[in-house]
C-alpha cells in the first residue's frame, strides 16, 4: 500500500491496520495517506483532498 501524496509504501500493523488514514472521495474511492502525511497536513482532511486534488463530501 502506498501513500497517494509522497508515493511512500505504508507500513500495516499485524492487525493490517495501516499507519495513517483512508479518505474517501465523493466517488467512494479510498485514498490511503501515510502517518507523516497525515501528520505535515495536521490531519486536516480537506488540506489533504486540496492537495490530492479530489473533492470530499
Ligand atoms: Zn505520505
Amino acid at each position: 500500500m502506498k501513500c497517494d501524496i509522497c508515493s511512500k509504501n505504508i507500513e500495516t500493523t499485524f492487525m493490517s491496520k495501516i499507519l495513517g488514514t483512508y479518505i474517501k472521495d465523493d466517488k467512494g474511492k479510498k485514498h490511503s495517506i501515510c502517518f507523516e502525511c497525515q501528520k505535515k497536513f495536521n490531519n486536516d482532511k480537506a488540506k489533504i483532498a486540496e492537495k490530492l486534488n479530489i473533492n470530499i463530501k
